[in-house]
């Protein structure tokens, strides 16, 4: 695609809004995973070497629809404030980040180089991709650079509207990933898909790997629905009613490509203090839930990738974040570290993941988006904003 790059710009002095994507796990006040804030450090360097003065703007969960569950004003907006990443990006840059508590109608601090706004989504014409506040977005600085590969699938005001408002380019991330994610566009073969996690919506990116990959291997909860959709009793395990079909008619596509796990771990509760069983995928209890995959499949799903060339990995095999559950996503994933093929590591959690098992540099790539990287796929590439970057570029 064509669109304007940072090397394009005149930057030099200028006040530059840079969507981010700091969407990042945060408890206690602490951010948990800083791979997306380290993932921004080229484009961050490169303005601050121009002199620019950099605003930074992100969204952070969804305090919208925590707002429709009944939540107070208050009780949200201390919950989804970016005020810790301020901090923990000043850590990584080694100078000071300012903060401002709004990301439109703003006086912006003069002593600082670099701002973080507050979170774009805490007002709901965001995710509308509402023209006004792209325009009150976009008067906050002289170019706007779009370095939010995570948000990029989304029509939102930050990384679509705006452009219409400002000269506009792509930031280091965004091309980075555009470029690595591409090989993903006319793989290697063979090229061997894991797609696993909680997240229902990767049945979207499935229906094209059907076509692209030479084996899909599932898990996760995705798996459960499969296997319920396959008639297989799944006891209390996770799964989803709404893509329940989608499933039933993917089986009838894909049948010898979609592999499925022969053994799971099984638990009475959703818990770390469990009682824990492995049983055959046939013989899961009424009343146990499957939280990982088995030995026998591990073996399984080795013996699928040992010769793969190019591997996307989508997902925790299992509830990783539980010792007695991570058993599986761990053996895969230094299964993974150790091949000689282009492996990459796309989504939030999976992120977590690689980096808990100490895997990231073993990894061909790490993307920074999870839903963003399959829609990439999805899509072949035409993710909604980097169209609006295309728009604008060809006018
Ligand atoms: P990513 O962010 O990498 O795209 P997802 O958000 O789709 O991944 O899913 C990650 C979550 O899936 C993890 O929190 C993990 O605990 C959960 N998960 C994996 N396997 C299971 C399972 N069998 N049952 C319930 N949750 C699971
Ligand atoms: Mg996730």
């Amino acid at each position: 695609m064509d669109f304007l790059k940072l090397n394009d710009m005149d930057l030099e002095g200028k006040r530059v809004l840079v969507r981010v994507d700091y969407n990042v796990p945060i408890k206690n006040g602490m951010v948990e995973d800083d791979t997306r804030l380290k993932a921004t450090i080229p484009t961050l360097n490169f303005l601050l070497e121009k002199k620019c003065k950099i605003l930074l703007m992100s969204h952070l969960g969804r305090p919208q629809k925590e707002l429709k569950k009944g939540k107070t004003w208050d009780e949200v907006k201390k919950d989804s404030t970016l005020k810790p990443v301020a901090e923990d990006l000043s850590d990584i840059l080694g100078i000071g980040v300012g903060f401002v508590g709004d990301c439109v109608d703003i006086k912006i601090p003069e002593d600082k180089d670099i701002v973080l706004l507050e979170n774009l989504r805490l007002h709901s014409e965001e995710e509308k991709n509402d023209d006004n506040f792209a325009k009150k977005l976009a008067a906050n600085a002289d170019i706007y650079v779009n370095d939010a590969f995570g948000a990029s699938h989304r029509s939102h005001a930050s990384v679509d509207a705006i452009t219409k408002f400002i000269p506009s380019c792509a930031g280091f991330l965004v091309e980075k990933e555009i470029d690595e994610l591409s090989s993903l566009l006319n793989p290697e073969k063979p090229f061997i898909a894991i797609v696993a996690g909680a997240k229902a919506d990767k049945i979207g990116a499935l229906k094209v790997l059907i076509d692209k990959a030479d084996k899909i291997l599932l898990a996760g909860v995705l798996a459960n629905t499969f296997l319920k959709a396959k008639g297989v009793n799944i006891g209390s395990s996770r799964y989803d009613e709404a893509t329940f079909d989608i499933a039933k008619r993917m089986i009838e596509m894909g049948k010898e490509k979609l592999i499925f796990p022969e053994d799971v771990v099984v638990a009475d509760k959703f818990s770390k203090d469990a009682d824990t069983k492995i049983t055959k995928v046939g013989e899961i209890p009424k009343d146990w839930m499957v939280l990982d995959i088995g030995e026998e499949t591990i073996d399984i799903y080795k013996r699928e990738l040992k010769d793969a060339k190019t591997v996307l990995w989508a997902g925790p095999l299992g509830v990783f974040e539980m010792k007695k559950f991570s058993n599986g996503t761990k053996k895969v994933g230094e299964f993974l570290a150790s091949l000689n093929a282009k492996v990459i590591v796309g989504g939030g959690d999976s992120i977590v993941a690689v980096n808990s098992f100490d895997l990231a540099d073993k990894m061909s790539h790490v993307s920074t988006g999870g839903g963003a990287s399959l829609e990439f796929i999805e899509k072949s590439g035409k993710l909604p904003a980097l169209i609006a970057l295309e728009k604008v570029f060809k006018k």
